[in-house]
């Protein structure tokens, strides 16, 4: 008698993991890429730099498709599924899409995506292509993406999967799960970057609800950090022209801002701007005193914190958990604007010898 292979895909997936706390039924699908069950890793470089108790990355750019938004993606396709729908809609900075496109992909679905025209990072942008979905470039910037997605999909039979859909926020809570599990309860702080702010709502119901629940006796202060070009929040009005280096950030009219706000202010937190400066600086300490190369939005929640260390805030005590949202493989062509440490030379010791100044 053969044993019955082990199929990996029953072991993994946020719906496996989570499924009682999330919005399943008998009919839900339980598909999966491997989304899910992200490192959290401790700082070395930054947690000494900002004289931080314990600092840890939530490694969430080990998602499938390199970033966050395969967490709750996989959670709001199954559900278009489970309702009969046979294809997806999205605006995007570019993560959203990739991720859309390649559930809809493992699924034998149409993928349709409203990005705004040459503002997409290379990497999110050939994910995107290769995964199948039809890309409609639009003249305009994400506010208006969102606003034609959420217009198409009102008209024709087709599932939005936005930060907008309920099943997208069910799914991106299990990172606070799974923070608390590893740490064997909630941190002081969450430092976490902000753009349509469905993120920041996400891990806010998932640290709330695991209190409910009596898997932590805490919650932590809700960090959150917008880019100075696209911040409306901090600012208090929409941003008609958002600019920022951070093109997953790059959002003016945040379609999430009531329940930022509420987290921010339901936790004792804060939500803060930080310079496009800072945020580079921050994602080369990162990649060059931690060894975790993230993309620049990711960058903002720890150029936050070291905003945070500048002001005065004492985090010696405290356990801090930094949410790294994307990867940087994402967006090359940002990271080659820094000076590289490149020498071109001759294919010969020799050569290497000279220019390194070794005798
Ligand atoms: C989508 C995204 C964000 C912003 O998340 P929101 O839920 O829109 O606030 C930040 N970083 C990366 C890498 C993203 O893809």
């Amino acid at each position: 008698m053969t044993a019955a292979p082990i199929a990996p895909s029953h072991l993994h997936g946020v719906m496996r993991r989570y499924g009682r706390y999330l919005p399943l039924t008998d009919q839900t699908p339980l598909i999966s890429l491997g989304e899910g069950t992200t490192p959290l890793v401790r700082s070395r470089g930054i947690e000494q730099r900002a004289g931080v108790g314990a600092l840890y990355y939530k490694l969430e750019m080990c998602n499938p498709t390199g970033s966050f938004k395969d967490r709750g993606m996989v959670v709001a396709v199954a559900k278009a599924v489970e309702s009969g729908a046979r294809a997806l809609m999205c605006a995007s900075t570019g993560n959203t899409s990739a991720s859309a496109a390649a559930y809809a992909a493992h699924l034998g679905m149409d993928a349709f995506v409203v990005v705004p025209d040459g503002k997409i990072a290379m990497g999110k942008l050939a994910q995107t292509v290769m995964y199948g979905a039809q890309i409609l470039a639009i003249d305009g910037n994400f506010d208006d993406a969102l606003r034609i997605a959420r217009e198409a999909t009102d008209k024709h039979n087709i599932a939005l999967v936005n930060s907008v859909n309920p099943h997208r926020i069910a799914g991106q809570k299990t990172a606070a799960f799974e923070i608390v599990d590893d740490l064997g309860e909630a941190p002081d702080l969450l430092c976490i970057p902000v753009g349509n702010a469905g993120n920041i709502t996400a891990y806010w119901k998932g640290f709330t609800e695991y209190a409910e629940y009596g898997r932590a006796t805490r919650h932590p202060k809700m960090m959150g950090f917008q880019a100075a070009g696209a911040a409306p929040i901090v600012q208090g009005t929409p941003v008609a022209d958002p600019k920022t280096v951070a093109s997953a950030i790059r959002i003016g009219n945040p379609a999430s801002w009531q329940s930022a706000t509420a987290a921010r202010d339901e936790s004792g937190g804060a939500i803060q701007a930080v310079t496009d400066d800072e945020i580079l600086e921050a994602q080369r300490l990162m990649a060059a005193e931690d060894g975790i190369f993230c993309e620049p939005a990711s960058a903002a929640s720890v150029a936050g914190l070291l905003k945070l260390r500048r002001d005065g805030l004492n985090l010696q005590e405290m356990t801090v958990v930094c949410v790294i949202t994307g990867s940087g493989l994402k967006d090359p062509d940002t990271a080659m604007q820094t000076t590289p440490r490149l020498i071109h030379l001759p294919a010969d010791l020799a050569a290497i010898e000279r220019a390194l100044k070794w005798g």
